[in-house]
């Protein structure tokens, strides 16, 4: 993923309304790019702030909610990942039950 993609990914990250490709992409990114760390800080700042306005809250540690949000989305991609090797497993052993009754009606037709 590239400055630009991530760039435009803040806004609906924020939002919560990436998908879980989406989310392990931008995720991926942010890791190695601080340039958008930043332009996330900035754009969450902007947005908690904007809501704190509205709704006259007092201080707010805005970096610590940041930074909860992040590990939150982590857990979410490992939930995405755990989902999907629970399916495949369940495939794989569909597939393998079903190759198991052919062989077993085979041996019994020619064996
Ligand atoms: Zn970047």
């Amino acid at each position: 993923m590239t400055c630009q993609e991530a760039e435009r990914l803040v806004t609906p990250y924020i939002r919560d309304e990436l998908s879980g490709d989406e989310l392990e992409a931008f995720l991926t990114h942010l890791e190695r790019c601080r340039s958008c760390q930043e332009e996330l800080e900035i754009y969450f700042m902007v947005d908690v702030g904007l809501k704190q306005l509205d709704s006259g809250a007092g201080t707010f540690d805005i970096m610590g909610a940041l930074q909860h949000r992040i590990a939150e989305s982590y857990a979410r991609v490992r939930r995405m990942w755990a989902v999907r090797r629970l399916l495949y497993a369940v495939n794989t052993l569909g597939i393998m039950a079903v190759a198991v009754t052919v062989l077993l009606q085979v041996r019994i037709w020619f064996f």
